[in-house]
């Protein structure tokens, strides 16, 4: 069992002497947590593909246990997912329509690098939403996609995307070129 760490993800600090089923570690830490879970669209938080994560960010349930990505049993709705004091933040599985780019280290300087403004905007795809990674250095870019296999590219840049079988830990902030 993994010790209780604030469900707000870009803090998920230690919990000081937490009340029972407290999910944060202070009145700061819930209201902007509160803050980026509503930013997700409701193309996303309608769907049953939700799971909690831990901080070495594997999947789990709200339970606790162990998720997959591929088993939709471990999965859970929007609401019970956030409601959640399990693991340090959430998770949104791929698959049923929505998949995602996944830029990583895409930032220099605190800019988006060329190389991942170029290809963010030569997305195909409709966009549902985009958001800053948890370590702030990449970008998820979730789009309207059917699912099939993931694809790398790693030519000197760091794009993966995914469109089944992969969840994504999120943040809910909110990202725009
Ligand atoms: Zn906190």
């Amino acid at each position: 069992m993994e010790k209780k760490r604030c469900a707000y993800s870009e803090c998920g600090g230690p919990m000081n002497l937490p009340r029972a089923g407290a999910r944060f570690c202070s009145s700061k830490c819930r209201v902007y947590a509160h803050r980026s879970e509503k930013r997700f669209p409701a193309e996303m938080t309608a769907r049953e593909r939700w799971v909690r994560r831990t901080e070495s960010k594997r999947p789990v349930t709200v339970s606790g246990r162990p998720a997959s990505s591929t088993d939709s049993r471990t999965w859970a709705s929007f609401e019970t997912a956030r409601k959640s004091s399990v693991g340090a933040g959430m998770g949104f599985v791929l698959g049923g329509g929505i998949g995602c780019y996944d830029f990583d280290h895409c930032f220099e300087n605190g800019h988006l690098a060329d190389w991942a403004v170029e290809a963010i905007r030569a997305i195909p795809e409709r966009v549902i939403f985009s958001e800053l990674s948890q370590s702030s250095d990449g970008v998820h870019v979730f789009v309207e996609a059917a699912e099939g296999p993931g694809r790398k590219i790693r030519d000197g840049r760091n794009i993966e995307r995914y469109t089944a079988g992969r969840y994504i830990a999120v943040t809910g902030r909110r990202f725009k070129l």
